[in-house]
């Protein structure tokens, strides 16, 4: 099976077939097992063996295909599926984490991401410092020998900085710390994380992976030792386990999401390139476009741009409402990764709480609007979004 190319992978990795074998994955939709006996339960709560289960909070075996698919593809020895993105960024940093300890994340983060860090972690006595992700200075400074963890996006939400998870990775390494690394933007199909450093890598299921706006649900890889001897513990014993349900959707998901993601990105670069120099455009932000600040490393580090762009209108606030507005294919929304084009107002929606000068820092200008390219036809989306750009 790790032999396999990713397509294959995702398509047939961690297939569990019942007595009825049947061709595609059964959703197990049950909350316990029944044991043969009463030794055999003493056996199993005593010591599980991995396709042994007890109860679904603890595992389940439509979830184990999905953990064992997704965690062949990632080229991760294991995987925990969670209930959203959020139970899996929280269950990565809590279950490690403890008072006393300090963590380093970048400041570009998704608002949720930074609750955690900033309101949950220091109620529970643990350290966060913030540092500018593209800038190595900040992080080499902020790293102490008492940095535990280590954590930022990939490539931030919704200006689309790219962080060199290498050049990060060995200055963490350093101070013994982990690398925790949420890789949405990334998306799994063009990631080398763990390759490049990163010790755990996140994703929020809910983007590409169903990548139909079905279900919410998460997943954090890593090693066999902290998913089963770190992860593990703390999600049995607090609740954050994915549905049966939801990995079956997940599953079926993964199946398509290489041939989506590739024709998403492949869009997208259209797009970008389409848009180059646009009189109504400020800027367009794409990583996988050569105009993008750090195309070298995008290069280097995933190879392509991924499926979102950014363009910053010119007439700010009003302009970027009125190109919302007169969009007929992109819907007003703020999921990513779907086969639906997705068009976001950031200031006004995902980013509203943010004070104006943090705003103004992270670069979320009122002209700005985040592009999530779906699977509609290539040419209808540049069409689409040029009619909307004359009418803006
Ligand atoms: C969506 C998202 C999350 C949260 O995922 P949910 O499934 O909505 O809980 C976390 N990080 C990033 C970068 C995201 O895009």
């Amino acid at each position: 099976m790790s032999d396999w190319k990713k397509r294959t992978q995702l398509v047939h990795g961690g297939i569990r077939r019942s007595q009825y074998n049947e061709v595609s994955e059964a959703i197990f939709l049950t909350q316990g097992f029944v044991y043969d006996s009463a030794e055999q339960a003493e056996a199993r709560f005593l010591d599980a063996e991995p396709d042994e289960f007890i109860y679904a909070r603890y595992g389940n075996p439509t979830v184990a295909m999905f953990e064992d698919r997704i965690a062949g593809l990632e080229g991760a020895e294991d995987a925990f599926a969670t209930a959203s993105g959020m139970a899996a960024v929280n269950a990565a940093l809590t279950s490690m984490l403890k008072a006393g300890d300090h963590v380093v994340a970048a400041r570009a983060l998704f608002g949720s991401c930074l609750y955690i860090l900033e309101e949950v972690l220091p109620r529970f006595g643990v350290e966060v410092t913030l540092v500018d992700g593209t800038d190595l200075a900040q992080w080499q400074a902020a790293l102490r020998p008492d940095t535990r963890a280590v954590f930022f996006e990939s490539t931030s939400n919704p200006t689309l900085e790219v962080i060199d998870i290498k050049a990060v990775a060995d200055l963490a390494h350093k101070v013994g710390a982990t690398v925790i690394i949420d890789n949405v933007f990334a998306t799994p199909v063009f990631s080398r994380a763990l390759e490049q450093g990163a010790d755990v890598v996140v994703y929020s299921a809910t983007k590409h992976i169903d990548g139909q706006g079905r279900a919410l649900g998460g997943v954090i890889l890593g090693t066999r030792e902290f998913i089963r001897k770190t992860v593990e513990p703390y999600m049995k014993h607090t609740g954050g386990a994915m549905s049966p349900f939801t990995a079956w959707i997940m599953l079926k998901g993964l199946e398509t999401m290489d041939l989506r993601v590739r024709a998403q990105a492949a869009s997208a670069l259209a797009i970008a390139e389409a848009l180059q120099g646009h009189d109504k455009l400020a800027q367009v932000i794409y990583p996988g476009h050569p105009s993008h600040a750090q195309f070298d490393l995008v290069k280097a580090q995933t190879g392509q741009g991924g499926t979102v762009l950014s363009v910053d209108l010119k007439g700010g606030l009003d302009a970027a409402f009125r190109f919302l507005n007169a969009l007929q294919i992109a819907v007003i929304s703020n999921n990513l990764g779907d086969a639906k084009s997705i068009a976001t107002h950031p200031a006004t929606t995902t980013h509203q709480r943010l004070p104006d000068d943090q705003k103004a820092a992270l670069g979320i200008t009122p002209g700005l609007v985040r592009f999530s390219v779906g699977l509609e036809d290539t040419d209808d989306l540049v069409a689409d979004v040029m009619q909307a750009l004359e009418k803006a």
